[in-house]
C-alpha cells in the first residue's frame, strides 16, 4: 500500500522534520564522491524525509513510525563515511542523530556518551579529566562516536591501541530496535561486534561507553628520507616496542605538491614519515631517525604546529592523504590495501615500478589483534572502472595483498568479504522487518523479514 505521508508526519509530530528538497539531498550524501563509481551510482538517492532526533524518546517515536509504515530508515551522523554508508538507497527516512550528543559520564578509564557526539568534542571533555580517546579518524571534528563504531574501523591512535574491534576499546552500547514497539538492547564488551561496522543495518546506537587512556601531549613529527624504501624501513624500525607512538604513516614524495600547508617541510624530492610521538620517546625517536638517515623537519605539539600554519600530523595520514590530493585534482580516486605480515616493503616497491604515475603510495601502520599491521591508502589515477579493477586485480595477484574496495556500498564487498552471521542474527532481533539502511548487507534477504 502507498505510504500516507500525512499520517507519517502526524506520527512524527513534535520531532524536528526536514522536508525541503535541498536539505534532504544534502543530508542524503556522505564522502562517497571520492569514488567516481559511487558518484554515478548514488547520484539520485535521496531521503523522503529527514528526522532530527535529540533524545531516546525521539528515536523510539521515529522507529515506531518507520515500522508502522514499513519505511526504510537510515541513520545519519556526521556523514563523513566514504562508501555511501549513510546514503538511503531506497529513500524513506533519514534519521539524523547529531543532536544526541550529551556526555553522560566520565570515570577513570571510561566515558559514556550519546552516539551523536562529535569525537573531537568528547576528547576535549575527556582531556579535562587528564584522559583522552584511544583512537579517532582524522575527520573527528565532524565525525561522531556512533558513526565511527557503526561505519569505521580504527584510525589515529590505532598504532598504539589497536583497532575498534580489539578487546577493551568498546565497553558498552545501548541499541534501539526498529519495530512497532521499539525496545532497547544492551550490549557489553565483545557483544558490540554485532553492531560494529554494520553500517547501522541492525539497530540505532543510542549511547556508548568507550575506553579512555591517560592523556599525552603528542609531538607531531615529520621525518624526511631520500627514498621511499628508506621511509618504509624507518616505519618498520619505529615499531620497536620501546617507542611510544600514536600515529605512524609513510607518504611518498609525489604527494608533496598537494601538501601545500607543509611548505618546505615536505619538499618535492623527499619522502615523508608522519608520526605522533610521546615526549618521553623523543630522544630515542630522534636517534632512530638519525640512524636511518632521516631528517626531522617538523617536531612540535599540535598548538605549536598550528601557530606556524602547519597541519597536525593526523591531517597528513590515513584518508586525509586522499583529501589533500582531491582538493587540487579531482582526477584521482583511491584504493585501500591490507598487506601480508611481516610487511615486505619490496611489495610496495614493485607497485611503484609497475603502476608508474597511475598510483601514489602511502602506508599507515596500526596494531590489530595485538599484531602490527600495515595498511595502504593508495591514490589511483581515475581512468575508468575497467582500469580501476585491473589495478585491484594486479595488487591482489601477489604478495598476499588484500583490497578493501571503496567503490562498493555493501559491507561484504567493501572488505569483510564474508557475511557476518552474528550481525545478521542480531538484525533478526533489532530490525526484524529489514527496514534499516536497506541494500547495505548481502546477508539479509527480503524473505527473512517478519512483521513486528
Ligand atoms: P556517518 O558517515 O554519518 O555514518 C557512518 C555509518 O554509521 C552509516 O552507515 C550510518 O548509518 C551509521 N551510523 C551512524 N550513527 C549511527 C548510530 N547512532 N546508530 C547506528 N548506526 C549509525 N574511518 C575510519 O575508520 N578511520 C579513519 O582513519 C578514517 N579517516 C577518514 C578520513 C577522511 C578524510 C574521510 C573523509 C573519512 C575517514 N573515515 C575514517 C571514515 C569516517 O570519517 C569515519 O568512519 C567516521 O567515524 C564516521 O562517522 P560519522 O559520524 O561521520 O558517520
Amino acid at each position: 500500500p502507498a505510504v500516507d505521508w500525512d499520517a507519517v508526519r502526524a506520527g512524527l509530530r513534535g520531532l524536528n522534520l526536514i522536508t525541503a528538497p535541498g536539505q534532504r539531498r544534502q543530508l542524503s550524501k556522505d564522502f562517497y564522491w571520492y569514488s567516481p563509481i559511487l558518484t554515478a551510482q548514488l547520484a539520485g538517492c535521496m531521503a523522503d524525509l529527514v528526522v532530527k532526533v535529540s533524545t531516546e524518546d525521539d528515536v523510539r517515536q521515529a522507529a515506531a513510525v518507520a515500522a508502522k509504515w514499513k519505511l526504510p530508515l537510515t541513520v545519519r551522523a556526521g556523514g563523513t563515511g566514504n562508501y555511501g554508508q549513510c546514503v538511503p538507497l531506497a529513500g524513506g527516512i533519514v534519521l539524523d542523530v547529531t543532536q544526541m550528543c550529551r556526555v553522560l559520564d566520565i570515570q577513570d578509564g571510561r566515558m559514556r556518551v550519546e552516539a551523536g557526539a562529535r569525537m573531537h568534542d568528547i576528547d576535549l571533555m575527556a582531556r579535562e579529566t587528564g584522559q583522552a580517546l584511544r583512537m579517532w579518524p582524522s575527520t573527528w571534528h565532524v565525525a561522531t562516536i556512533g558513526g565511527f563504531i557503526a561505519g569505521g574501523f580504527g584510525g589515529i591512535g590505532s598504532f598504539r591501541h589497536g583497532i575498534l574491534r580489539d578487546p577493551g576499546n568498546l565497553l558498552h552500547a545501548r541499541v534501539m530496535t526498529v519495530e512497532r514497539e521499539p525496545r532497547v538492547i544492551e550490549l557489553h564488551g565483545d557483544e558490540i561486534q554485532q553492531v560494529h561496522h554494520a553500517y547501522g543495518t541492525n539497530g540505532v546506537i543510542l549511547d556508548v561507553e568507550v575506553a579512555l587512556s591517560p592523556a599525552v601531549e603528542w609531538v607531531h613529527c615529520t621525518v624526511l628520507f631520500e627514498t621511499y624504501r628508506g621511509a618504509l624501513d624507518f616505519g618498520i624500525a619505529a615499531q620497536a616496542p620501546a617507542l611510544d607512538i600514536f600515529l605512524l604513516s609513510t607518504v611518498e614524495a609525489r604527494f608533496s605538491p598537494y601538501y601545500t600547508a607543509m611548505r618546505d617541510r615536505f619538499p618535492r624530492d623527499r619522502h615523508a614519515v608522519f608520526t605522533m610521538v610521546s615526549p618521553a620517546s623523543m630522544a630515542d625517536f630522534r636517534a632512530l631517525a638519525d640512524a636511518h638517515g632521516g631528517t626531522i623537519s617538523v617536531a612540535g605539539t599540535e598548538a605549536e604546529l598550528l601557530a606556524e600554519g602547519l597541519p597536525p600530523a593526523y591531517e597528513c595520514a590515513f584518508n586525509h592523504t586522499t583529501l589533500q590530493a582531491l582538493k587540487a585534482d579531482r582526477g584521482w580516486t583511491y584504493l585501500q590495501v591490507a598487506y601480508a605480515q611481516p610487511f615486505d616493503p619490496a611489495v610496495v616497491e614493485r607497485h611503484l615500478e609497475i603502476f608508474g604515475d597511475d598510483v601514489l603510495q602511502h602506508q599507515d601502520f596500526a596494531r590489530a589483534g595485538g599484531e602490527c599491521g600495515t595498511f595502504g591508502i593508495l591514490l589511483v589515477r581515475w581512468k575508468g572502472e575497467a582500469h580501476q579493477y585491473e589495478v585491484i586485480r594486479e595488487i591482489e595477484s601477489q604478495g598476499g595483498c588484500r583490497i578493501f574496495n571503496p567503490h562498493v556500498v555493501t559491507i561484504e564487498d567493501g572488505g569483510m568479504k564474508t557475511i557476518d552471521t552474528q550481525q545478521i542474527e542480531f538484525k533478526k532481533r533489532s530490525d526484524p522487518m529489514g527496514l534499516m539502511n536497506p541494500g547495505k548487507t548481502r546477508g539479509w534477504h527480503a524473505d527473512m523479514a517478519v512483521e513486528r
